[in-house]
């Protein structure tokens, strides 16, 4: 490693790109078709509209949009409604544009807690009902608002434990979650259920669609089976959908949804004794990138529904190929029946961390699953390209397990350290 210490004389231009194609040496490269890890490549003519509509903005500070670029509320308001259409909310919804699904789901925990202090008073130490599946930003989130998490022991059928989460509501719970899908097995959760269990003990539902929120509405268009999972089904109060995945907008930018725009008043941070003035925000972060915002209602205004329809078909025909030829190699499971962009599956036969090993001695870039252990493959509108030539290393990778001649690497599944 060389010298860690702030240098006093300054690098040239070229020394600066110099450092950093070293740097960048070993990272993947993103929108490479052999990368099937969370890639939600659009095209080349979408990277363009975003990236151009993100250097416009790049100096720019949504905290000061009211004074200084009207532009970027203009562009957060029509996001917000799309989104609002998209997830079939009704008349008087709100919702905000936040850095990503983390702070989505966080807002979301912060408001239900603010809301039961009026709703539920009687919930002196507010709890969370989780799926097993439900992203870990709900425990990362109720650790930084003093909320606690029940998350349930298991899944039925790779889909939430819904008797097991009846079971598990008490006095003291505030909030209760599906996902659609969840990042885990990528089945969608019995939204229905778990609704009609927060209409009947006042609760606050979230529908966590970060992943899912710009997929399952074209699946559904497209005529491929989708259980409810939107503001079309009574009880659900929130969502959060995620621009910067299946949204194809740059990272820093997801939805959080509300069915009531009145609960905002729940959400909003607001101080006026401070001696520069009164301060309001939404959200969890002050001063924030005006790129994300722009990018994301450039891309949704580009796209249209036709543009988001017609990748998502791309993707479920290739996600059709690719299980199909998964499940004709003997011992390969697909897990449950997943609606969305993205699948797991798992070896019956052989370790699956050893055939993921496989694979990635081949080049193939994969997202791992544990409990059970599996291989996730997060699909793109490119990925059709690439069906052939991976059903046929994974028999390769098989065999290489099969016969011993790869073992496994005996480290769990990383998602994020
Ligand atoms: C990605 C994801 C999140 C978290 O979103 P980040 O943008 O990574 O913070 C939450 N829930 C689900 C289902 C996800 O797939």
């Amino acid at each position: 490693m060389s010298n860690r210490r702030f240098a006093a004389r300054g690098l040239s231009r070229d020394e600066i790109a110099a450092a950093m194609a070293t740097l960048r040496a070993d990272d993947q490269s993103w929108d490479d078709p052999r990368n099937l890890k969370a890639s939600y490549f659009a095209g080349e003519d979408v990277t363009r509209i975003a990236t151009e509509a993100f250097a416009q903005h790049m100096d720019d500070n949504v905290i000061y949009g009211a004074s200084s670029y009207p532009s970027l509320p203009a562009y957060e308001a029509e996001v917000v409604a799309m989104g609002l259409d998209m997830l079939e909310a009704p008349e008087g919804a709100g919702g905000t544009v936040t850095t990503g699904g983390t702070e989505s789901i966080a807002v979301a925990v912060k408001t239900a807690r603010d809301w039961a202090r009026d709703h539920k008073p009687r919930a002196t130490a507010p709890e969370i009902v989780l799926p097993r599946t439900a992203h870990v930003a709900f425990d990362k989130a109720a650790h930084l608002f003093g909320l606690k998490v029940r998350r349930m022991a298991g899944s039925v059928e790779y889909r939430a434990d819904v008797a097991a989460m009846a079971d598990a509501i008490g006095p003291n719970t505030v909030m209760i979650v599906a996902s659609a899908p969840p990042y885990p097995y990528a089945n969608v959760d019995p939204v229905r259920e778990i609704a009609a269990l927060a209409v009947a003990h006042d609760l606050w539902m979230h529908v966590d669609a970060c992943v899912g929120g710009f997929v399952l509405p074209f699946a559904r268009d497209l005529g491929h089976a989708v259980p409810d999972f939107d503001f079309t089904v009574p009880g659900v109060t929130s969502m959060s959908a995620d621009l910067h995945k299946y949204g194809y907008a740059l990272r820093g930018s997801s939805l959080l949804l509300l069915r009531d725009a009145a609960l905002e008043d729940y959400q909003r941070f607001e101080s006026s004794d401070w001696p520069a003035g009164r301060y309001a925000t939404m959200g969890i972060a002050g001063s924030r990138n005006g790129g994300p915002v722009a990018s994301a209602w450039a891309v949704m205004r580009y796209l249209g529904r036709d543009g988001y329809r017609a990748r998502v078909a791309k993707i479920l025909d290739a996600k059709r190929r690719l299980i199909a030829g998964i499940e004709g190699i003997a011992g390969l499971a697909v897990l449950g029946a997943p609606e969305g962009g993205h699948f797991a599956f798992v070896s019956t036969d052989h370790d699956t961390s050893a055939i993921a090993l496989a694979m990635t001695e081949r080049s193939w870039m994969l997202a791992r699953g544990e409990d059970p252990a599996a291989i996730m493959l997060l699909l793109n509108h490119r990925h059709g390209e690439i069906v052939d030539d991976f059903l046929a290393d994974l028999r390769a990778a098989v065999d290489d397990v099969a016969s011993g001649r790869v073992v496994a690497p005996g480290e769990g599944a990383v998602y994020a350290l």
